[in-house]
């Protein structure tokens, strides 16, 4: 069955004005009548949760963490997209919807993409009117830096910080509604069910986490804004509790899952060291604005490196491959994630890899630090300087630049990176797809909308960097405040939502059974053991690159370990307390299921695109030898999933993508 996109009709760059103008208003009186659930409080969540109480709605606002200062967005580290064209290097709204577009290698929706790039300079307005504290420049304008895939500078930072920064300013503006008791603020409460009266999303089952009792919510729409799904693959850069069950819960409920292979993974994090490894860490992508990347040109020197007989500073310029700036001149080390991310995979696979493992290639910063120590040296009349003393210039502004991720480096790998390149290696880091949404951010359940990671997102098959933060913002602070009232305008009259009923009474005990079965069943292995095993699959085969024959594989291992899981997971501990083994067991059982829709969708698409690499379907000659090929003609849609019990038997349904304002193209950085 075809899904309908809603997205309004006219020229694409009038659809969101003309949208807004059109649609059903609900007045301030009725507003104080409607109340709205929005379950999580990152970014993306508590922008919507702020602004929805602001404009009068009844919100209540639910979070697993004890603060929505925690949610995982917190973490972003290099920055926020918006096209402000400050710097003046020729950008703009279409510049910033071209580039998104083609990042996510055309298989995003135009019209979603067209509007985030309108808002996205609003929501820098909004965040410095809440104090957040971007960047400055010499001159005190808002600083700006570069991020993979685009050819201007349109990303604001805060250092390193950006993130945190900018929940700080939503949980700031969510405050003052706490304070108005417009906002009824659950932390630690995990949401387990949506509930649903008629067809339409009425409320939720939530567990509150420090007591564990079972609580019914009931509101007039359901906001889901629980971040992305990374985790399935047990390593990756996302917080330990990031989590996809909110976004799977609906997806049974009938909620479709898009395009769940859809995963980006990032170029430049800490390499794995061993085993008994819980959680990788990013660096941020700011880093290639200076840093450059290169493995040994010989393969004498990289096993001299690997064996401590030789250290990477003492390879000579000739001696080094800077493989990005080579295989791709145009955008050098700054191509997108996908193309770095498998460029460093080629060169490891090849054998080039410098760590013990062979799984690490380097991000050098010492061209920078002479660059800019000798700009330093001229702007300060200091002249000849020596080696020592532009160093000392050069690394005072790196550091100014990236200090805390330099901070962060040294003490997780205990090298110290101004002095010799870093190791990075390509780790999971964001979830593209996710629930299917229309151009309202409704899914497929009537009044349960979907926003920022969670959703399948305007990024289509990969993500540009700094354009997360920038999607969740404008979800939540600019598009969803509009298209949720159109909705909420029919339920004027409808009343408070019962949660005595006989919705509330069969979601509950779905949930409870669930919980008593976890810390009844005494299996003997932990719920990690399942878990990493997951992972491990996920990530050999349903990783950077796959095949038919190995997502066939995928899909039978994690049905394996699913029934496994059922048999033999131990829940340590009760109920009725405190159980974060419990809370775990719960997400791992659904990241046993996604797992496997998520190789079945790998399966379906078999094409090359984003981050998603088919080895089926790479360039054999020309040019663009190696690199993925994309075939628009049999897969130019979104592939939404429908769910029908295991998730083999998922059936497919088809957003047919229509691209009227950009041609299709193959994508070249070269
Ligand atoms: C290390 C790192 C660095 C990054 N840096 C950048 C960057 O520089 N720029 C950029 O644009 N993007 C960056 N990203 C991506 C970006 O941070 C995320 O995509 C974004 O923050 C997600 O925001 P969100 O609000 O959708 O979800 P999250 O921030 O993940 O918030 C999820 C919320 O949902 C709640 N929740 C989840 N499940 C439940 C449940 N069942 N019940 C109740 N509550 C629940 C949580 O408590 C939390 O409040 C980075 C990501 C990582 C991992």
């Amino acid at each position: 069955m075809a899904l309908d996109s809603k997205t309004p009709k006219g020229p694409l760059k009038d659809k969101w004005t003309s949208y807004k103008n059109n649609i059903d208003l609900v007045n301030p009186a009725n507003k104080r009548n409607i109340d709205v659930i929005v379950v999580g409080t990152g970014l993306a969540g508590g922008s919507a949760a702020a602004t929805l109480a602001e404009l009068g709605y009844n919100v209540k606002a639910f979070a697993y963490q004890d603060s929505p200062r925690r949610a995982h967005s917190i973490a972003a580290q290099g920055g926020i997209n918006a096209a402000k064209n400050y710097q003046g290097d020729g950008d703009s709204s279409y510049r910033l919807f071209y580039d998104t577009v083609k990042g996510g290698d055309y298989r995003s929706r135009e019209s979603n993409v067209h509007r985030l790039a309108e808002v996205s300079a609003n929501i820098i307005d909004q965040c410095v009117a809440q104090g957040v504290p971007f960047a400055r420049d010499y001159g005190g304008m808002l600083d700006n830096r570069s991020f993979g895939g685009v050819l201007v500078s349109r990303t604001f930072y805060a250092k390193g910080q950006t993130g945190q920064q900018l929940l700080l300013g939503a949980y700031s503006a969510m405050n003052r509604q706490i304070a108005r008791g417009k906002i009824e603020m659950f932390n630690r409460h995990e949401m387990l069910d949506v509930v649903k009266v008629d067809g339409k999303a009425r409320g939720i089952i939530a567990r509150n986490l420090i007591t564990g009792e079972i609580e019914r919510h009931s509101a007039h729409a359901v906001v889901i804004a629980t971040g992305g799904y990374g985790n399935v693959y047990f390593l990756s850069t996302n917080a330990m509790g990031s989590n996809a069950t909110a976004a799977w819960k609906i997806h049974k409920k009938g909620a479709h899952f898009a395009n769940p292979c859809y995963t980006q993974i990032h170029p430049t994090c800490i390499p794995r060291s061993g085993d008994y490894q819980s959680k990788l860490t990013l660096m941020s992508e700011s880093l290639r604005n200076d840093g450059r990347i290169w493995v040994p040109k010989s393969m004498d020197d990289v096993m001299a490196i690997r064996e401590g007989r030789k250290k990477p500073t003492d390879l000579s310029e000739e001696e080094r491959d800077y493989y990005l700036e080579r295989r791709y001149p145009a955008f050098g080390n700054l191509v997108p994630r996908d193309v770095a991310s498998r460029a460093a995979k080629e060169r490891c696979d090849a054998g080039y890899g410098v760590n013990k493992t062979g799984e690490a290639v380097y991000l050098d910063f010492k061209s920078a630090i002479a660059r800019y120590g000798n700009e330093q040296a001229k702007l300060k009349g200091i002249n000849n300087p020596s080696a020592d003393k532009v160093y000392e210039l050069g690394q005072a502004i790196v550091e100014a630049k990236y200090g805390n991720l330099f901070q962060m480096y040294n003490k997780i790998v205990d090298e110290d990176p101004y002095k010799t390149p870093m190791m990075i290696y390509p780790a999971t880091h964001y979830t593209m797809g996710g629930v299917w949404v229309d151009y309202n951010l409704m899914t497929t359940v009537d009044g349960l909308y979907c926003i920022g990671e969670a959703n399948f997102s305007d990024h289509g098959a990969n993500r540009l960097g700094a354009s997360a933060l920038m999607q969740g913002l404008a979800d939540g602070y600019f598009v969803l405040p509009y298209t949720i009232g159109d909705y909420l305008s029919k339920d004027i009259r409808t009343g408070k939502i019962p949660t005595d009923t006989a919705a509330f009474d069969e979601a509950e005990k779905e949930v409870t059974e669930r919980i008593n079965f976890f810390v009844n069943n005494k299996g003997s292995k932990s719920v990690d053991y399942f878990h990493k095993k997951l992972g491990k699959i996920m990530w050999e085969k349903v990783g950077m690159a796959r095949n038919e024959k190995g997502l066939k594989e995928a899909m039978a291992e994690i049905k394996a370990v699913r029934e496994d899981f059922w048999k033999e997971v131990k829940v340590p501990g009760t109920a009725d307390e405190m159980n974060p083994e419990l809370e775990k067991a719960g997400r791992v059982a659904d990241f046993l299921e996604l797992g496997e829709l998520f190789a079945k969708d790998a399966l379906n698409r078999n094409e090359s695109c984003g981050g998603h690499f088919r080895e089926e379907s790479a360039e054999t000659d020309g040019p663009q030898k190696g690199e993925a090929k994309r075939n628009d003609t049999d897969y130019a849609y979104v592939a939404a999933w429908e769910y029908k019990g295991e998730p083999a038997d998922a059936v497919l349904h088809k957003e047919e993508l229509e691209f009227n304002d950009i041609e299709l193209k193959q994508r070249s950085y070269k």
